[in-house]
């Protein structure tokens, strides 16, 4: 076998086993599988994996950084003839990135500042007058469960400032609040993290009824994130393998 026929196997087989690891997940939390989507990330891999992935079916893809995602949407574009699949974005944002942003990101999971949503407003409001987008950004305001907000995300433990910037994304022209996203603290109990995000998301769902979504789970926590209401798990290392780098 050629080493891309290899790892269309390897990649075909990843996949198959993940959608049973989902369904399985869902049916223990007995949920409909059908209810949770499966976003691949698949920063730090090459726009050839990802063109195997739309060959297999997926539709959707999740990367971390700007420059690396419109460099490989490019690629991806040419290696497909521009297949269809929508693009999010699950990383740190800084505001002068936004524009660029808004240029490729269906969906962004990962705002914590009123700064980048005003860009990421502004961004969006200029391509769809340009006729480079047609829909809103559809955005989840990324939380914080321990408070430690330099790694992202709003503080959990302050509604206010979680309800001002739902307040501001729900409102703003160009984009549209879809839920909640967080990432479990590194060491803390993924069970207790999440039980903490969908507590909040309940809290949250009073104010803003549209935001019903929650971004979580990851490779190593999906079944945790499952039980307490995920409907889109990120998952990179179980279906794309080890990042040849460690991800910022
Ligand atoms: C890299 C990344 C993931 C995927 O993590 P894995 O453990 O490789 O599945 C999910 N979410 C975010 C925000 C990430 O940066």
């Amino acid at each position: 076998m050629t080493g891309a026929t290899s790892r269309e196997a390897d990649l075909a087989t990843a996949l198959a086993a993940l959608q049973d690891r989902m369904a399985q997940a869902a049916h223990a939390a007995g949920r409909d599988p059908a209810d949770i989507e499966l976003l691949p990330i698949t920063k730090f891999f090459p726009a050839t994996d990802v063109a195997i992935l739309w060959r297999l079916g997926c539709r959707a893809f999740g990367e971390s950084r700007e420059q690396e995602a419109s460099a490989k949407i490019a690629e991806f574009n040419e290696l497909t003839g521009a297949g269809k699949v929508r693009w999010d974005m699950i990383g740190n944002i800084q505001s002068n990135k936004a524009k660029a942003i808004a240029a490729w990101a269906d969906t962004v999971h990962s705002l914590s500042t009123a700064k980048v949503a005003a860009a990421l407003d502004r961004g969006a409001a200029a391509a769809i007058d340009e006729g480079r987008r047609t829909t809103p950004i559809r955005v989840f305001v990324q939380l914080s469960l321990d408070g430690d907000t330099s790694r992202g995300g709003v503080d959990v433990g302050d509604p206010t400032a979680v309800d001002a910037l739902c307040g501001q994304v729900a409102e703003a022209g160009a984009l549209e609040l879809a839920g909640l996203m967080a990432i479990p603290p590194v060491g803390s109990d993924p069970d207790t993290a999440f039980a903490a995000l969908a507590a909040e998301h309940q809290r949250v769902l009073r104010n803003f009824p549209a935001a019903t979504e929650l971004s979580a789970g990851m490779s190593s926590d999906l079944e945790s994130a499952v039980r307490h209401g995920s409907t889109c798990v990120r998952v990179g290392t179980a279906l794309m393998g080890q990042r040849p780098l460690t991800s910022p």
